[in-house]
Order: structure tokens, then sequence, then C-alpha cells
């Protein structure tokens, strides 16, 4: 899951690159009098790639540290029983996981992310 995020984020970037190339190439048509112009588009792609770069390390470190903290609620349909545990791959909100000593269906109530009260 977090990995897709990371493709997601690349693509978004070569998009980014992609509008600064066609902005330098639209520069070199435009006429070749401002050379100016096109080392600071190339300037720009360059701040742009570290930039982004720099952001994906941080994002990237900032969804594992979130992925430990998530957490799953989970209830019977019957009694008051409330249980927390750590989120688990394959649960979703209102996923019957099994059967409460009262005979309830116990189900997933609330899936969040733990990690404000962690700091
Ligand atoms: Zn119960």
């Amino acid at each position: 899951m977090h990995e897709r995020n990371i493709l997601l984020d690349m693509v978004l970037g070569l998009a980014i690159m992609f509008l600064i190339l066609s902005l330098i190439s639209s520069s070199l048509t435009g006429g070749l009098q401002n050379k100016g112009i096109q080392w600071l588009f190339l300037f720009l792609a360059l701040i742009f790639l570290i930039l982004h770069a720099i952001l994906l390390s941080t994002y990237a470190r900032r969804r594992g540290e979130e992925k430990m903290a998530i957490k799953t609620i989970i209830k019977c349909t019957k009694c008051n029983y409330t249980c927390i545990r750590d989120f688990s791959e394959g649960d979703y909100v209102l996923k019957v996981i099994g059967k409460c000593k009262c005979g309830g269906n116990l189900f997933i109530s609330a899936i969040f992310n733990d990690v404000e009260s962690k700091e």
C-alpha cells in the first residue's frame, strides 16, 4: 500500500518534469534570443527534482511511522464489549471477525490513526 503511494508520487514527479521540459522546449522554439530564461527553467527543474526527492523520502518515512500506529476498534453487536488492537492487513470497517462471549457478532467499528497520542 505504501509502495503504491511512492509510485504515485514518482508518476507525479515525472509529470512535473515533463511540464518543465515542455516549458524548456517552448522557450527554445520561442526564440533563442533569451538564453537566460532557458537556464532559469533548467535551474527550476533541478530545484523541483531535488525538493521532490526530499519530500518523497520524508513522506515515505512518515508513512512507515503512521502504519505502526494504526489501530482497529472491535465492538460487539449485542453487549458493550469494546476492544482496541493493532491494525492488521485485511481489516475494514463493519467486517465481522468472530463471535463474542455473549453470542453476538464481533465487528470492526472503526480504524483510526493513533499517531497523535503517540507523540
Ligand atoms: Zn458481546
